[in-house]
């Protein structure tokens, strides 16, 4: 495994709760070493859903109790994602004007200070049990409604959605595919080692139109082709298949690597970082990017993935 920031160590997770739990037991009952004013876990939002998409929101929210440290550790980035909590409603009520559809949706409304859901739990929490109770409940959910989707449908696709402060104003889609990697030509992102960097492997190797790999990352029915001919400037697409060597990009983070096809299965993930203006900014802007998503991911969905896209009935 070679991305070098995702660090998915689970065994990280079970010692640092064991170890937890042990002293917890070994204190006096009136003296908990926590306080006790408040549960993390409250300011996590779980939307069941009833098709194969799953979004998540982790930096959107804006919450700070005192209950829970600010975080320090690892240089800790603490930059709120503004306005994409509320995007997401958007995209949900787009949704439910398309028929019935209903994603799964894992929102976090406190501020990145106190958790950073798109890290690893120890630098995402910096060893805080309220920001882990937070942390435990919002992975938790990702992990039931993956499991959900595996089992009605035995495919979908996550997309985490954060914003990003770039000067470049277009969405940027993260494959887990550095920028360097997405300037080679399609053969080579056709094959090992890119392919399988891949958050979205699965379904490059498994879909309708035996599209390639290159084809769903920067072809006509790429998510971010798709996005452009809504209207939305994304990179990667067909019109800007890659950033240039002077433009910052994001290529995608940890829940992309956690609960992607790069870790295996049948769940695909793309890290959608959104621009400010026009997607954003205003109601108006986020209603008109949210009903531009649906039409997209409702067109990847069914070209890709599914000749009908399926939905469950509760
Ligand atoms: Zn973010």
């Amino acid at each position: 495994m070679r991305r070098r920031h995702y660090h998915l160590l689970p065994i990280v997770i079970i010692i640092s709760v064991c170890s937890f739990a042990c002293k917890q037991e070994a204190q006096e009952p009136t003296k908990p070493i926590i306080p006790t004013s408040g549960d993390g876990a409250s300011y996590i939002e779980y939307l069941k859903g009833n098709m194969p998409l799953i979004l998540t929101v982790s930096h959107g929210g804006s919450e700070k109790p005192e209950w829970i440290k600010n975080r320090v550790c690892q240089d800790a980035v603490n930059v709120q994602d503004e306005f994409t909590l509320e995007l997401a409603k958007e995209i949900v009520d787009a949704l439910a004007e398309n028929g019935t559809y209903k994603p799964f949706v894992i929102l976090n409304k406190l501020h990145r200070s106190k958790v950073d859901l798109n890290r690893n739990r120890l630098d995402g929490t910096c060893g805080d049990p309220h920001s882990q109770k937070a942390y435990d409940a919002f992975h938790g959910f990702i992990q039931e409604a993956k499991t959900r989707i595996a089992q009605q449908f035995s495919k979908g696709i996550l997309i985490d959605i954060h914003g990003h402060g770039h000067e470049v104003q277009r969405i940027e889609l993260g494959y887990l595919l550095y920028e360097e990697e997405l300037r080679v030509n399609d053969d080579a992102l056709n094959q090992a080692p890119l392919l399988s960097y891949s958050s979205i492997q699965h379904i490059a190797q498994n879909n309708l139109k035996k599209l390639t790999h290159a084809e769903l990352v920067r072809g006509p029915s790429a998510f971010g082709t798709l996005l452009q001919n809504q209207g939305f400037n994304s990179v990667p697409s067909k019109d800007i298949p890659y950033p240039q060597i002077d433009e910052p990009y994001f290529s995608g983070g940890y829940i992309t690597a956690t609960y992607g096809s790069y870790s295996g299965g049948t769940m695909d993930a793309i890290q959608m970082e959104c621009n400010r203006e026009q997607v954003r900014d205003s109601v108006a802007s986020r209603k008109a990017f949210a009903k531009a998503f649906v039409a997209s991911i409702l067109e990847y969905l069914q070209t890709n993935y599914f000749e009908e896209i399926p939905q469950s009935k509760d």
